[in-house]
C-alpha cells in the first residue's frame, strides 16, 4: 500500500526522487521490522497458547488422576463370626466402581508388614465385593493399618477398559511396586465382643 502512493508523489516532483527513495527504503524497512515484530509476537503468542494448553492438559490429567483414585468410603471393616462359632474374624470389605489391580499390606505397630490377602486376588473386578482377612479379634495381633497400592486395570481385565494418563506407572512390577494410587486405612476395631486389646 505504501509504495504506490509514494511512487505517485514522486511522479509529480522528480526532484524528490532520492529523498522519496530513502523514505520508501525506510518505510519498507519499517514494515519489515514491523513484520518481524508481529511474527515474533505471533510466535510468542503461539508458544504462550501452547504453554497454556499444556498447563490446562496437565491440570485436567491431574484432576482425572484424583477422580480415579480409590476412596476410603468404598471400604468397610466388618466382623464375621458366621463361618466358625466363637471366632471374630475381622475383615476389610469393599466394592469398587471400576476394575483395579491392587497389592496391599497389613502394617503392624512398629512398622512390620505382611501381605494383604484379598479375595478374589490381585485383580479386583468392578461391582464385585472384595474381602481381605485382617485378624481374629482377641486371638491374633491386629494390624494398625491396611495399605493398598492400586493400579488401573490392564487389557483383558473384566469390566470397561480404562486407564489413567497422568504419566505415573500404570502397572505393578511386583508386590512391592509403589502404587499408582496408595490408600492407607486405619484398621477399625470391632464395635463389641471379646476383643480387649483395643480398650
Ligand atoms: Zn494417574
Amino acid at each position: 500500500m505504501l509504495e504506490p502512493v509514494i511512487a505517485h508523489w514522486l511522479a509529480e516532483d522528480a526532484s524528490n526522487t532520492d529523498v522519496a527513495g530513502l523514505w520508501v527504503a525506510v518505510g519498507a524497512a519499517a514494515i519489515s521490522v514491523g513484520s518481524l515484530v508481529v511474527a515474533g509476537l505471533s510466535v510468542r503468542h503461539a508458544k504462550r497458547s501452547a504453554d497454556a494448553a499444556g498447563r490446562v492438559a496437565r491440570v485436567e490429567l491431574a484432576r482425572d488422576h484424583r477422580d480415579l483414585a480409590p476412596r476410603a468410603d468404598w471400604f468397610n471393616f466388618v466382623t464375621d463370626s458366621s463361618k466358625r462359632v466363637a471366632q471374630n474374624d475381622r475383615f476389610l470389605v469393599g466394592t469398587l466402581p471400576r476394575t483395579y489391580r491392587m497389592h496391599g499390606d497389613l502394617i503392624f505397630e512398629g512398622g512390620s508388614r505382611s501381605p494383604l490377602v484379598v479375595t478374589p486376588g490381585t485383580t479386583l473386578p468392578a461391582g464385585t465385593e472384595i474381602r481381605a482377612w485382617l485378624f481374629e479379634a482377641g486371638k491374633t495381633v491386629a494390624p494398625a493399618e491396611v495399605e493398598m497400592r492400586f493400579f488401573p486395570a490392564i487389557s483383558n481385565d473384566p469390566g470397561e477398559p480404562w486407564t489413567c494418563e497422568c504419566g505415573e506407572a500404570i502397572a505393578a512390577t511386583g508386590h512391592e511396586s509403589r502404587g499408582h494410587w496408595v490408600l492407607r486405612l486405619k484398621v477399625e476395631p470391632p464395635p463389641s465382643g471379646p476383643w480387649v486389646a483395643w480398650a
